[in-house]
């Protein structure tokens, strides 16, 4: 008796601690949490094992820059940090962060992405990217929001200098680069802002109209090279309408293009109080929005966030559950707007490697790639009598201008980062002036708004005549003019094309005291040089060059290094030359992209127009010769490639890099077609008297355009032309083939 219920006793002891034991082992063995299983199975597997409101509570944000974690489940949040440029505090809206007064975070500030275009470099461009990704896992968190890759359509907007320029395919080869840096180190990027986000006027309300073809042609392909050919793992919709719809809730934008046309199976999150709607958003494929939780009301209930036009707080549980009892959502949609972010999480490692934090930034190794970033983004715009670079017999000069003391490592709103340290141009050029030649520094003029003494015409005419005096007793002169996050930022566009008031009368000024006057541009666009132009011998313009901009510039002067920079933006004369004048910014809220394809270079070509330098220009000190253009075959039929060769030789003195582009125009067409677009480029360092050979191919798509007849890419039998050359303006070699019918 006694030994049964001993018997007993240690059965029921063993049944308890098998049952006690049961929820961990179960947990341990839970397919889900097994690294080794493929990543399909395990979304499938967490999902089976989430209630509806599990599911729900992750449509939407947890914070400002988290996603919504499951404890019981341990599915972490996604952590959030801005780029594209670097990484700025998650802390609030760039208000809050880009105060004076915030708690600080410091990363690399990489080149505006503008200048990094000017690189014509996918592969430093990828190196950028696996260093943000270092330091996005660095500082603990998950994702960067970024690359901008909206197409510059007019060169007074923001944020020009974020994006790739005005070139689609440009745009598309280097996105490619910076997502498989980022994703290469377990981060998350997210290439924004789909789509067509060209302005910041009105850019919560105005309503764009434009075509499927111009949509598929200029706005779309570098989207569609970072899901194809990047593998990205998730887009940010933008603030904008387009046709009609917010694009937050554009199921033609999201559903159709994104996920059936390019196979993407990545996430959608929200830009920053895009959303306007609950059921239209969940349904059109919009996976996440942000931000969440207490951070979101507390920010939504400033008056100001909702004069802006902001929408937010659509896709809580409060407002997604009635919409999926009354049918409105259905539970498919649910499921696959949660798989497409937990297959992120699983892909991206963070459910079996979180990133804790507390790693270094700002690496030798980091600064390094900033440094040749800023230096290859430095782009010769013009230099007459070979002023540049700077002889050896100039002993002293005057540094000048607004821009020249102070680093304006990028523009203004939520990509600006804080370095620990910036090099401004004036302390580049110090430090590698050293004791052989004699550096003075006047303002010249100051940037309007930063300092109110300087504002005035009298105080502005006094800096200006002290830095004519300076520049008439120096040897040169270099005026370093521009804008400044103030003049050019995210929330809204430039007025002008002009530079800021005072800087051309500066210039002029300063080339009538110094006859070897070098003018540098710090700025992240085109900006109008008409009135000064002809005075000055030499132009540089040197974008927003991240923190090392200063010993970028210092190198390029002083030809430590051959420039090689190239235009991704065409500089126009004036703003009535340029393809969305009088179609920007719209009226009452509705603006019609009425230049259509027309965009960039194919507008100036098209209308014969006169750039003031045009896209891929760019000089160098040292000279290229193009020579043996061979097109293989010379005729081919539907879906064959062609190869285009040639050679290219450094016939100069000195080693330097040139960027060699190849444009292709359609001789015959039944659509009209740009008079050239680029279709291929290399850059290509070579040492004095090398020379290279070079091959591009071209496949069916770089022949097509896209036929709204058939939704789809259409290579039409006819003459191509292949136009090789510098820039779209300085074509050397020209050759053709034939695309047959059959
Ligand atoms: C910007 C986004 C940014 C987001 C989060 C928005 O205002 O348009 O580019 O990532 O804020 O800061």
């Amino acid at each position: 008796m006694r030994i049964r219920w001993i018997l007993i006793g240690i059965a029921a002891a063993l049944a308890a601690g098998w049952l006690l034991a049961q929820p961990q082992k179960e947990a341990a063995v839970s397919p889900y949490k097994n690294s080794k299983l493929a990543v399909e199975a395990r979304v499938a597997d967490l999902l089976k094992r989430m209630t509806l409101e599990e599911k729900v509570a992750m449509l939407a944000g947890s914070g400002w820059m988290e996603s919504q974690p499951n404890e019981r489940l341990g599915i972490p949040a996604i952590k959030m940090a801005d780029g594209p440029m670097g990484i700025r505090s998650w802390a609030g809206s760039s208000a809050v962060t880009n105060a004076a007064s915030a708690v600080r975070i410091t990363s690399t500030a990489f080149p505006a992405g503008l200048a990094m275009a000017a690189t014509w470099d996918p592969e430093l461009i990828a190196q950028e990217g696996k260093a943000i990704g270092q330091e996005v896992k660095a500082l603990g968190r998950d994702m960067i929001l970024g690359p901008t890759v909206n197409i510059a359509r007019q060169p007074l907007w923001g944020r020009n200098f974020e994006g790739y320029g005005e070139d689609p395919y440009l745009a598309g080869r280097l996105v490619i680069g910076y997502i498989k840096g980022v994703q290469g180190e377990g981060v998350i990027p997210s290439v924004k802002h789909f789509a067509a986000n060209n302005q910041e006027f009105e850019r919560h309300r105005i309503d764009e109209k434009i075509d499927e073809r111009t949509l598929q042609e200029i706005y779309f392909p570098a989207f569609q090279a970072a899901v194809q050919e990047g593998g990205v793992w998730s887009v940010m919709s933008a603030y904008n309408k387009v046709n009609g719809q917010y694009c937050a809730e554009s199921a033609y934008l999201l559903h159709d293009v994104l996920q059936k046309q390019w196979g993407f199976k990545g996430f959608v999150i929200s830009d920053w109080g895009s959303t306007y709607s609950t059921a239209g958003t969940v349904n059109a494929g919009m996976d996440l929005e942000m931000p969440g939780g207490e951070p979101m009301k507390a920010w939504f209930a400033r008056p100001q966030t909702q004069a802006d036009g902001n929408g937010a707080g659509w896709l809580t549980p409060e407002k997604v559950l009635p919409a999926i009892s009354a049918g409105q959502i259905s539970a498919a949609a649910v499921d696959d707007n949660v798989s497409r972010m937990l297959r992120i999480l699983f892909t991206a490692g963070l459910f079996d490697k979180p990133h804790p934090g507390g790693g270094a930034v700002d690496t030798p190794e980091q600064k390094a790639v900033a440094r040749t970033a800023a230096t290859e983004s430095i782009v010769l715009l013009k230099n007459s009598g070979d002023v540049l670079p700077i002889a050896k017999a100039v002993h002293s000069l005057a540094v000048i201008g607004p821009n020249a003391a102070v680093a304006r490592t990028g523009g203004g709103g939520s990509s600006l980062v804080r370095p620990a340290y910036a090099v401004a141009p004036l302390e580049g050029i110090r430090e590698r002036a050293g004791n052989q030649v004699q550096v003075t520094y006047s303002q010249g003029a100051s940037i309007p708004g930063e300092d109110a003494s300087k504002d005035s015409p009298a105080a502005q005419a006094q800096l200006r005549q002290e830095a004519a005096a300076a520049a008439a007793k120096a040897d040169a002169a270099i005026v370093v003019v521009g804008n400044a996050p103030s003049i050019e930022s995210e929330s809204f566009d430039r007025k002008t094309l002009s530079l800021p008031a005072g800087q051309d009368e500066l210039i002029q000024a300063v080339a009538k005291a110094n006859k070897n006057t070098i003018v540098v541009i710090n700025a992240g666009s085109p900006v109008a040089m008409d009135a000064w132009i002809d005075q000055a011998p030499a132009v540089l313009t040197m974008w927003y060059g991240g923190q090392e901009g200063g010993h970028a510039i210092a190198a390029v002067l002083f030809g430590d290094f051959t420039p090689s920079g190239k235009l991704p933006v065409t500089f126009p004369r004036k703003l009535e030359d340029t393809p969305a004048f009088g179609h920007y910014p719209g009226d009452n809220l509705h603006t019609e992209y009425a230049e259509g394809i027309y965009v960039g270079y194919r507008h100036y070509d098209r209308g014969n127009i006169e750039p003031l330098f045009p896209f891929g220009h760019g000089l160098s000190y040292t000279k290229f010769e193009y020579s043996d253009l061979k097109v293989t075959p010379d005729k081919i039929g539907p879906g064959r490639r062609v190869q285009v060769s040639m050679t290219v030789r450094n016939s100069g003195a000195r080693a330097g890099a040139e960027v060699v582009q190849l444009y292709l125009h359609q001789a015959k067409s039944s659509v009209d077609r740009p008079p050239q677009e680029l279709k291929g480029f290399r850059r290509v360092m070579l040492t004095a008297g090398q020379s290279q050979a070079v091959t591009f191919t071209l496949d069916p798509r770089a022949m097509s355009f896209y036929s709204v007849a058939k939704h789809a890419w259409v290579a039409e039998p006819s003459g191509f032309d292949v136009l090789v050359g510098a820039s779209s303006r300085d074509i050397r070699l020209r050759g053709s083939f034939e695309l047959t019918a059959r």
